[in-house]
């Protein structure tokens, strides 16, 4: 099985300081210490788990297992023998991030963690990317890598916080989506079918789906495993363009430069203002019908409401 995650290096924004924005109202990511999207840590930890599931040599019990027995267990998992010619019956995860050169970082910390293989895919011509753009690129680099069978995402990042990436890209790689996973309760290497935890106002929803698929995921899942020591020794010179992490530009992904970066982003994030409440913004409320009365009909004058 082939499992893509997608991962993204942000801005540490929960950690916002004075000059935090550039005076064109941008952020200024050199101000920010840049960190590894936490939703993203919930997705790949999930195909981690997956691949050692599915890798592990436990005869007749190969599935996925999480918290407690696997649902439905495969009787004929995929292996050495009766995998078709020439495919590789072994688990791998590939993981794919759109960024500047700095983001090869956030790659390493995959390969620590245990991804099989990386791609850095940067470009000058990828700047200024509104999700549109941002999906049209990870779509290309998604069909580079060939087969796949998982597309593993976070729901949201915390910068540009539209939560739009993960569904945009299925929608272009014609895939089928479960949004909001909190965790994959059973897989079926073989019947190519997942079912997912998704968590919903006021509760959750279990939902079965045929594979390929994207996932995306929130931060209630299994608790991201560590950097493995020996892991970290392996890949601690890796650099993009070498070995376990690939160094793809526009033409590398076959990508149309103009569906690509500023040139194919109708968004274009005009200014952006750094929210800092203070006392004076602050109001109680009685809570009570008169009081919340109040509060609409205010809401209503300053065009919060309709
Ligand atoms: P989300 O859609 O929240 O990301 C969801 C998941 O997709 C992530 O968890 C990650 O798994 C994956 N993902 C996202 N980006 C990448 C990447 N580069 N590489 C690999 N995986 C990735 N753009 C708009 O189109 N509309 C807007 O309204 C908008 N508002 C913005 C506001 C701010 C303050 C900022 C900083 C940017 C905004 N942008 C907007 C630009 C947007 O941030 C970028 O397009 C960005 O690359 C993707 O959107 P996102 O950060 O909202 O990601």
């Amino acid at each position: 099985m082939n499992i893509i995650v997608l991962v993204k290096q942000v801005p540490d924004t929960q950690n916002i300081t004075g000059d935090a924005m550039t005076p064109e109202g941008t952020v200024n990511r050199a101000a920010l210490p840049a960190i590894f999207n936490p939703d993203d840590l919930f997705a790949l930890e999930a195909a981690l788990q997956i691949k050692d599931a599915l890798n592990s040599t436990r005869t007749g019990e190969r599935g996925f297992l999480n918290s407690g027995r696997m649902a439905c267990p495969p009787t004929n998992a995929a292996t050495e023998e009766n995998a078709p010619e020439g495919a590789n019956p072994r688990t791998t995860v590939t993981v794919i991030t759109m960024g500047p050169p700095s983001a090869a970082a956030v790659l390493k910390e995959c390969l620590y963690r245990g991804a099989d293989f990386t791609a850095l895919v940067s470009d000058r011509g990828f700047a200024g990317a509104d999700t549109l753009a941002t999906s049209y690129a990870l779509k290309c680099a998604i069909q580079k890598t060939g087969a796949y069978d998982l597309v593993l995402c976070g729901r949201q990042a915390i910068d540009g916080d539209t939560a739009q990436v993960g569904p945009q890209t299925a929608e272009k790689l014609g895939v089928n989506q479960i949004t909001c996973v909190s965790r994959i309760e059973t897989l079926d290497a073989t019947k190519k079918e997942i079912t997912a935890i998704r968590s919903v106002e006021g509760g959750w929803e279990k939902v079965k789906a045929p594979l390929p698929i994207l996932v995306t995921f929130t931060a209630e899942g299994e608790t991201p495993r560590p950097a493995s020591a020996i892991k970290t020794m392996t890949y601690k010179r890796a650099v993009p363009g070498d070995g376990p992490m690939a160094l793809w530009d526009i033409p590398a992904i076959n990508a149309d430069p103009l569906q690509c970066g500023l040139a194919g982003s109708p968004t274009k994030v005009k200014h952006i203002n750094s929210v800092v409440l203070t006392a004076a913004d602050i109001r109680y409320i009685d809570p009570g019908e008169a009081g919340v009365t109040e509060l609409i009909h205010d809401l209503i004058a300053d065009h919060t409401f309709g």
